[in-house]
């Protein structure tokens, strides 16, 4: 291969495993930055991605937007970045930059969102990538890639909500899951200063859900416990992937309060709306954050030693891990580091 091409892992259609794909780098526009990927996090929408959940999904799909590495090569209008800057990338690569969200700031809103994504037209599997530079974010010094990769989607997908509902602390916050978003929301809701009930199918996850900050700790599907949380949570971030029991979880909720759905869950299309109606509940989503939300929560987590329990994997074991996160197991989120130089 010339020694400009790129190697990346690639999904060759809808639900097949990743397979050694080799292409010619994106051509440099004048806002981009090529960056040379050392790291990159393996989010559940990755797969959500490889099995075309979405139906936006290009193939051959190279999966990846919890990316960090350094600058390789700039456009001739980037500005505040230079080659060997360490940056990380999260799920949003780019951005129209003239709609009413992006001039509001608000770039996750973008009217042109579904080609925003970083996996566009390849993603961080891959030896390195191409995006817009505004969207790739300088990250604290003493902060570890690892642990940088990781926040760039799941930290800031459950900041964002975290700082828009709840930024008053004091609040009574259920996270519902404890997974790779839920293990973070903990975190960040208990240094906000919240009072924390993880809530989760899987018992073994009590021990290190109050390690992580939860105050309380709740099995989801034992009736009881839940109706001793009747109209007591401010704020529900709900992360889970599973299927979950509704209308127990709104009548958990304080009069006004909201529930959150970060990530793209199997929601029921029935729930008794009775609670809703009267308590005057709110049902929300949040989809990651903007880019004044994202260096925020990057000094925030860097200031409150805010870390996501990470699995390293060698990239070139792409698969596996992909495995573990469709199997459940990875605890509690798996970060590809990248081996593909021995190609
Ligand atoms: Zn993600
Ligand atoms: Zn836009």
């Amino acid at each position: 291969m010339s020694h400009s091409s790129v190697l990346g892992y690639a999904a060759k259609a809808a639900g097949q495993l990743l397979e050694p794909f080799t292409y010619e780098p994106p051509k440099l526009g004048e806002h981009d930055v090529q960056v040379s990927i050392t790291h990159c996090g393996v989010c559940y929408t990755d797969i959500q991605g490889i099995d075309d959940h979405y139906g936006i999904v290009a193939y051959p799909f190279v999966p990846g937007h919890e990316i960090v590495g350094t600058v390789s090569a700039l456009g001739r209008a980037v500005s505040g970045l230079k080659e060997g800057d360490r940056v990380g990338i999260g799920w949003q690569g780019r951005s129209c930059m003239k709609c009413e969200w992006c001039l509001q700031g608000e770039e996750q809103l973008c009217q042109d969102i579904d080609n925003c994504g970083t996996w566009k037209p390849y993603g961080g599997f891959s030896s390195s990538v191409v995006v817009d530079y505004r969207f790739a974010y300088l990250l604290p010094a003493a902060m570890s890639s690892e642990v940088a990769a990781v926040l760039m989607c799941a930290g800031i997908s459950v900041y964002t909500p975290l700082r828009t509902y709840a930024a008053r602390g004091s609040q009574k916050v259920g996270v519902i899951g404890v997974g790779g978003l839920g293990h973070l929301a903990i975190q960040f809701a208990h240094a906000l200063g919240c009072e924390v009930t993880a809530i989760s199918s899987s018992p073994e996850k009590k021990e290190q859900s109050l390690k992580f900050g939860a105050d309380h700790f709740i099995i989801a599907e034992d009736q009881a416990s839940m109706r001793q949380v009747r109209l007591s949570f401010d704020l529900l971030l709900y992360t889970s992937h599973g299927k979950s029991d509704w209308t127990s979880l709104l009548y958990s909720l304080k009069s006004n309060g909201r529930l959150v759905i970060i990530g793209f869950s199997d929601v029921p299309v029935a729930f008794d709306p009775l609670e809703l109606v009267v308590h005057q509940m709110s049902i929300t989503g949040s989809f990651i954050g903007n880019r004044v939300a994202m260096k925020e929560m990057l000094s925030f987590a860097q200031a409150q030693g805010i870390a996501p329990e990470i699995e390293l994997m060698p990239m070139s074991q792409a698969n596996d891990a992909i495995r573990r996160v469709r199997e459940n197991k990875a605890r509690y989120r798996i970060v590809l580091v990248n081996d593909l130089d021995i190609f």
